[in-house]
């Protein structure tokens, strides 16, 4: 190696570690600036620092630097942090109130939905109002659109159902609760409804969620049976993310190996949701056990548990029901069912 060579590489070996060391100082001025709420290098900073700078580089060049440098540390760091879901308590700390007529849920005293698996007849969903008005309830839920695991079984009576919950909230004054199974349900089920049931089998039918999200009315979403408590978080934020924060989560029950019940009540569920979102949570107890002997227990755990009310099917005459025939409650067995919950 000539001279001139041999100085070059001393040159380009003195630069590496310059900036090699520079690096790692901009990296410890990063972790300050970058995920810092507020702008700390300010003109107070700039002053101070240039006053006492002797250096090559002119006062504005220095001080345009450094803000450079902040504001692509500051962009990286927002980048990495993603803003917290609306649906989360790190968004809104306050518990939601949701309001379905004269029904508050999510507040201080419990706010219970019964009513018929599916709407079948007019005396039939009359039957279960009247007992509903005189327990002193608000709502009443009932199917007009029933997703069946058959094709075969009753599909529900569909804009008659919900003709029938309508003429039902006029004649009881109760609020009423229907499920919708496709996005154009929407436009033909806002006047009839006070709010919106999305099943469990479409928890994660996207386009239905966005649609309900477009509207303004309470939304009751129910838990996937296969879904993720992170997964039904999502799920509701579809719903809030297109301007609809009236969502109340309904646990109803996931499956596993266990037979005993027709799914697993997951009760951790409950307080899960709770800290998580400030949204309200309800908890299906027909859904979720399919069997009227643990009901009334079930009812009582997912209360004690935090739940903001419970969700179960009662029938006017069981036998004869057109779904869920082993799991609606009489209105006999209801009364019992109610007076040990209240
Ligand atoms: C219902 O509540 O009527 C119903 C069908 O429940 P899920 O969607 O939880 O199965
Ligand atoms: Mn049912």
């Amino acid at each position: 190696m000539d001279n001139m060579n041999q100085d070059d590489a001393l040159v380009r070996e003195k630069l590496m570690e310059i900036d090699t060391a520079l690096l790692e100082l901009l990296d410890g001025r990063a972790a300050i600036t970058g995920h810092s709420g507020k702008r700390i290098d300010d003109a107070d900073h700039y002053s101070k620092l240039l006053s006492n700078y002797e250096g090559v580089y002119d006062a504005d060049f220095v001080q345009a630097l450094l803000e450079s440098l902040t504001d692509a540390s500051s962009r990286q760091a927002s980048a990495e942090e993603p803003p917290p879901l609306l649906v989360s308590r790190a968004h809104q700390s306050a518990d939601t109130i949701i309001r379905i007529g004269d029904a508050e849920i999510g507040g201080n005293a419990p706010a219970h939905i019964f009513g018929p698996c599916a709407v079948e007849s007019y005396n039939q969903v009359a039957e279960v109002a009247s007992d509903l008005k005189q327990k002193g309830l608000k709502m009443i839920r009932g199917g007009a659109f029933k997703p069946r695991t058959s094709p075969y079984d009753f599909q529900g009576l569909g804009e008659e159902g919900l003709e029938i919950l309508r003429k039902t909230k006029e004649a009881h004054g109760l609020a009423v609760v229907s499920e919708i199974v496709a996005p154009e349900h929407v436009s033909m089920a806002e006047h009839q409804l006070d709010a919106f049931q999305i099943g469990a089998r479409n928890m994660q039918n996207f386009e239905l969620l966005k649609a309900v999200g477009r509207s303004r009315k309470p939304v009751i979403l129910k838990r996937g049976m296969s879904a993720t408590i992170e997964e039904f978080l999502y799920a509701a934020e579809y719903i809030l993310a297109e301007g609809n924060g009236n969502v109340v989560f309904c646990e109803r029950g996931i499956r596993t190996f266990e037979k005993s019940t027709r799914n697993t009540l997951d009760i951790s569920a409950v307080p899960l949701l709770k800290q998580a979102s400030h949204l309200p949570v309800l908890v299906d107890v027909t859904h979720s056990t399919g069997r009227k002997e643990i009901m009334s227990d079930c009812a009582k755990a997912a209360i004690a548990a935090g739940a903001d009310g419970i969700m179960a099917e009662v029938h006017p005459d069981p036998a004869v029901a057109l779904s869920d025939r082993a799991q609606q409650m009489s209105l006999e067995e209801f009364d019992k069912f109610y007076f040990s919950l209240i």
